[in-house]
Formats: C-alpha cells, sequence, structure tokens
C-alpha cells in the first residue's frame, strides 16, 4: 500500500506564532516592533491577538511576512482561580474587524464559552482553546466543548511565567473520545520577559496566504515545535511512520492500547520510527524529542477501522 502522508510535498512550510500581545493590549511592544521582532528571527507569519479587542493590521505585511487577524476573548468560570481564554483567528480577512473592542461575553462558565466559539465562528474566526493548564481548568471545565479547531498543547509565556505551558493530557482528553481538535504551540508573547520565539507551528499550505493558513490549520495540516523538526508523518498500510531532524527520542503515542517509544542510543541519534498500529487504536500521533530536550508533535490521524 502506498504512503499516505500528513502533509503534501507539492505545498511550502510557513513557521509562525497564532498567540501575541502587544501595546494594544498587556505587552510591552508596539505592532510594528513585535512583527520586526518575529521577522527577524525567521518567522513567516503572526497573530496580534490581544484581550478582548479585535485587530488586523495589514498594513504590517509584505511579500515574505503575514500578519495575521485575531483576538483573545476571556471568560469566567465560577470556579476559584480558572478561567477560559479563546483564540479567534479570521479564516480570510475578508470583514476581520481591526481596532474594535469585542462585545462582553454574557454567559460565564462552559456555556458561555461555547457560545464564544459560535459567535466568533459566526464573524468568520476560527477558535483555539488557550493554556487549559495555566487557566487551572481540569476536564470537568472543557468536556462539552465542541466546534472549536484546536488547543493550545504549548504555551511558551505559561511555561516560562509559572512552568503551566504543556497541556498534553487536556488535549489527549478530546482526542481519546474520538473528538476532532488539532494540538498547537504558540508564545502568547507579551515581551516583559524572555517569552518569543519559543514555541509555534510549522503550516504546509501553498501560499502565505490568510485563507492558505487558516485552511491548513482547519484541515490539521501543520505541527507544532519547540525546536525539532518534521519532514514527514503519515501511515502506510497498518505502519505509521515518521521523519524528523536528529533526535534523542521518538514517541508514538495512540489511545486506548499505548503506543511505542524508540530511543537513540547514547551519544547517537534517530531521524525516523515505524510503528505496527493493531487496527483498535482510536488515534495516532507522534513526538519528537531532541538532546537539548526540545519537542515536537503531530497532529492526530485517527484511524477509521475499529477491531
Ligand atoms: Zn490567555
Ligand atoms: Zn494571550
Amino acid at each position: 500500500m502506498a504512503r499516505k502522508s500528513a502533509f503534501s510535498s507539492e505545498y511550502s512550510w510557513f513557521k509562525g506564532n497564532l498567540h501575541s500581545h502587544s501595546t494594544r493590549s498587556d505587552g510591552k511592544l508596539d505592532p510594528p516592533q513585535v512583527v520586526e521582532l518575529y521577522r527577524s528571527n525567521g518567522w513567516d507569519f503572526i497573530a496580534f491577538t490581544e484581550h478582548e479587542f479585535y485587530s488586523y493590521w495589514q498594513e504590517l505585511s509584505s511579500d515574505d511576512f503575514l500578519v495575521l487577524p485575531g483576538i483573545e476573548m476571556g471568560l469566567d468560570i465560577p470556579k476559584f482561580g480558572r478561567c477560559h481564554h479563546l483564540l479567534g483567528i479570521h479564516k480570510s480577512g475578508n470583514g476581520a474587524k481591526h481596532l474594535v473592542k469585542a462585545p462582553p461575553a454574557e454567559k460565564d462558565g462552559m456555556a458561555g464559552a461555547q457560545e464564544e466559539i459560535y459567535r466568533l465562528g459566526k464573524e468568520g474566526y476560527l477558535t483555539i482553546y488557550c493554556h487549559p493548564l495555566w487557566s487551572r481548568v481540569e476536564w470537568e471545565d472543557i468536556s462539552e466543548l465542541r466546534g472549536f479547531t484546536a488547543i493550545e498543547i504549548y504555551n511558551h509565556s505559561s511555561e516560562m511565567e509559572n512552568h503551566s505551558g504543556l497541556h498534553l493530557d487536556h488535549w489527549d482528553s478530546f482526542l481519546r473520545r474520538g473528538i476532532k481538535v488539532w494540538g498547537v504551540a504558540t508564545d502568547d508573547s507579551h515581551h516583559w520577559m524572555e517569552d518569543y520565539c519559543g514555541g509555534w507551528i510549522m503550516v504546509n499550505a501553498p501560499q502565505l496566504t490568510v485563507a492558505d493558513l487558516t485552511e491548513a490549520l482547519v484541515a490539521g495540516r501543520f505541527y507544532s515545535s519547540t525546536g525539532p523538526t518534521i519532514t514527514d508523518f503519515g501511515l502506510d498500510g497498518d505502519e505509521v511512520y515518521i521523519e524528523c531532524s536528529p533526535a534523542k527520542a521518538i514517541h508514538i503515542v495512540t489511545y486506548e492500547p499505548w503506543g511505542r517509544s524508540f530511543y537513540a542510543e547514547p551519544g547517537k541519534s534517530i531521524s525516523s520510527a515505524v510503528h505496527r498500529v493493531r487496527g483498535n487504536e482510536i488515534f495516532v500521533r507522534a513526538e519528537v524529542v531532541d538532546s537539548n530536550g526540545k519537542t515536537a508533535w503531530t497532529n492526530p490521524i485517527f484511524l477509521d477501522k475499529k477491531a
């Protein structure tokens, strides 16, 4: 059987950050400074996602750098220390609001977050559930949420601030129930500390446009990283395969039956792995860990056949 890759070799790779703040909310740098910082570090795109404030800095885009229209909405949860944050990224740019305050959420808790997902969707925005560990939410707070494109699995600012940046349990809780939600790594950069260029996504898309990037986001045609590169990931019959930059470990994660971890011998590295699935896994995804402990995460492939 032919290999079925999660990516297209016809498309290009674009590196970007879907979550950043500027002086328009609680960030330290103004929008042109933020764009210059990311551009000079090799990023291809960013989204400004100010708190309860729409922005679309089209004039800061150029041939080789794209600014996406975005917003971050916050909602209360009537439990101590918990909240919901959601990113909205406009899917085409057409009709995206600029320098407009968002209406306050009418409800709180899970029902309020669900309404916000629907409200942003009606305005043409895809939604991403933010930093669940930082927000101190548990499964009971998010279990019924549907209709959002992705969940943050790594938030660099949360990690730098108080070691609450990694959110894999929340993600797998959706995936193991067959709920298709992609995982994104972001910076959530505010620039009061070194919270930038630490978590990103690599998007496999035809061109650097708002429509092409968001179409790839919705399709899950991207991976997340804090360091390693993933060059291919897919299925070859009943084998899942991955190819990547030199790694000390590659983890194939499956539910409910376990996947398998592969390790390089001491002083050596590995750059591929193949794992035969049993056929009764709900999904399979992979994690690549390099010698510095940096990680890359593929999106899940859902297996249709059930034992
Ligand atoms: Zn937030
Ligand atoms: Zn934020």
